[in-house]
């Protein structure tokens, strides 16, 4: 199975398109959820970023690149990468990272979505610590018992900055950012967009087909 590098605005579905990856198979690399994890520890790495993430803003390239190297060297499964890269500088660190490790066989998907959909959906983001994202008021995402996640039956949480300051910062980091990249991948024929307003199942399918 190809691998796969998730590009898309916060919100835009990464995290539900890559849980039914996961079904499929795929391991799921989250940069965020990586240094949520540093947080929650209060390593060293999470108390340096933890009131950077609170504000929007993103992280050094140098430590979530640090993080993510040690994953990828230890993975033996295809894998969806969601969160990394970020900045053209973290697209061609990703770029020469893939070579040292030999992985050629990737495709980048483009999820497009607009502020004011992507704004809607996380404020009422519910996320669990497996990973699985909920929403309280969509109701193709609400979970069968409130508050609960369908998958382990954990409690569910809403991420501290999924509030409509941070987010719009996210939001906009996320857009000045992107462009380059996009161009970097397209240059490579490695690049696919595919629109939002497709919903949940049919996004599914393109990307199916993409990893064929
Ligand atoms: P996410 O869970 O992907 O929305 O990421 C949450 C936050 O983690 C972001 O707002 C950034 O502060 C930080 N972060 C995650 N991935 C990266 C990255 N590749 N580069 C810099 N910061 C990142």
């Amino acid at each position: 199975m190809k691998n796969v590098i998730f590009i898309a605005p916060p919100s835009a579905g990464k995290g539900t398109q890559s849980a039914i990856l996961v079904d499929m198979g795929y391991v799921h690399i989250s940069t965020g959820d990586m240094l949520r994890e540093e947080i929650n520890k209060k390593s060293e790495i999470g108390l340096k970023v933890e009131s950077i993430m609170q504000s929007g803003k993103l992280v050094s390239d140098d430590i979530v690149y640090e993080l993510l190297k040690n994953k990828l060297t230890n993975i033996n499964k295809s894998f969806i990468l969601d969160g990394f890269p970020r900045t053209l500088n973290q697209a061609e660190m990703l770029d020469k990272l893939f070579k040292e490790l030999n992985i050629s066989d990737y495709e980048v998907i483009y999820l497009d979505i607009t502020l004011e959909d992507a704004l809607e959906r996380a404020l009422g983001r519910l996320t669990c610590e497996c990973g699985a994202s909920y929403s309280k008021n969509i109701k193709e995402f609400k979970p069968k018992v409130e508050g609960i996640c369908d998958k382990c039956g954990k409690k569910l949480i809403a991420r501290s900055d999924d509030n409509e300051e941070s987010f719009k910062v996210r939001f906009q980091t996320f857009m000045e950012n992107t462009l380059p990249i996009k161009e970097f991948y397209e240059s490579k024929n490695k690049l696919h967009i595919i629109d939002t307003e497709l919903g949940k199942d049919k996004i599914a399918l393109e990307i199916k087909e993409i990893l064929k």
